[in-house]
């Protein structure tokens, strides 16, 4: 019997909305979530990452900042004044396509979240920015046999890198749904894939990707997070200390890895 833990998403997108969602994630079963920074101001400066703490919540909320002002790709974010009060940084939604900028922010030892668009491409080009510089950096959402593959291989030759995976990524094909997700849900040969990544470790995280708008189903959404997640658990693909690694464990490790400590 595994004891009783906290459930963290490391990967949501609270909109401007952060009590409405906050309750939906706690009515759900997750008591940690880390929220993007494609909020409406993105979350860019200091300031405006200030103000989210004032924000009335009712779970754990914590923030990530930009990497690049506006998302834009082109000019970093004041990381030394913000990395204290945040989990990391991500440009997420956006793929961070400058490499040169990418080395620059990696340096400063700060957590690094990297959306990966097309994906299995960037996967490759960010695991050998980091054969070259050393940094924490966690690929997020990984949905694709080939991403697996490459991070499997990264991971043994001694690259240290995490990533996550999300529940419609190991549950649906896209012939199954016809809901629009980022990055699309791909073949069934994926979800086998992704699975594999997650029993032999290749995978560290699950997270939800929760985005409330405008999806109306349970795709990439707190109410869906727990029961595929615990899926895993009842198809015997993980056991249930392997699915507290995934939804606490890890996540606590990476989160904590950088400036932002979850107390
Ligand atoms: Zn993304």
């Amino acid at each position: 019997m595994t004891e009783q833990y906290k459930v963290i998403d490391m990967h949501t997108h609270l909109r401007n909305a952060i009590p409405l969602h906050t309750i939906i994630a706690k009515e759900n079963g997750i008591d940690i979530v880390v929220f993007m920074a494609n909020t409406n101001p993105v979350l860019d400066n200091l300031d405006k990452i200030l103000e989210t703490y004032k924000m009335k919540r009712y779970c754990h909320a914590a923030p990530v900042s930009a990497i690049t002002k506006n998302l834009d790709g082109k000019e970093l974010v004041d990381v030394d004044r913000i990395k204290y009060h945040v989990v990391g940084f991500s440009d997420d939604g956006k793929c961070l396509s400058d490499l040169s900028l990418l080395k620059e922010v990696l340096k400063k030892e700060v957590l690094i979240l990297l959306h990966c668009e097309p994906e299995a491409e960037m996967v490759k080009r960010y695991l050998d920015v980091l054969a070259d510089v050393n940094g924490k950096m966690h690929l997020q959402h990984i949905s694709l046999r080939k991403s697996v593959e490459l991070i499997r291989y990264a991971k043994k030759s001694g690259i240290k890198v995490t990533c996550e995976t999300c529940p419609h990524y190991f549950s649906y094909t896209k012939y199954d749904l016809e809901t629009k997700v980022n990055p699309p849900l791909a073949i069934e040969d994926d979800i086998f894939a992704i699975r594999e990544g997650l029993v032999d470790k290749t995978i560290d995280v699950i997270a939800s990707d929760y985005a409330p708008l405008p999806r109306v189903t349970g795709i990439a959404g707190f109410r869906s997070f727990l029961p595929l997640s615990y899926g895993l658990v009842m198809r015997g693909i993980l056991t249930e200390d392997e699915l507290k690694e995934k939804l606490h464990n890890n996540p606590k490790k990476i989160i904590e890895s950088g400036y932002y400590k979850l107390g």
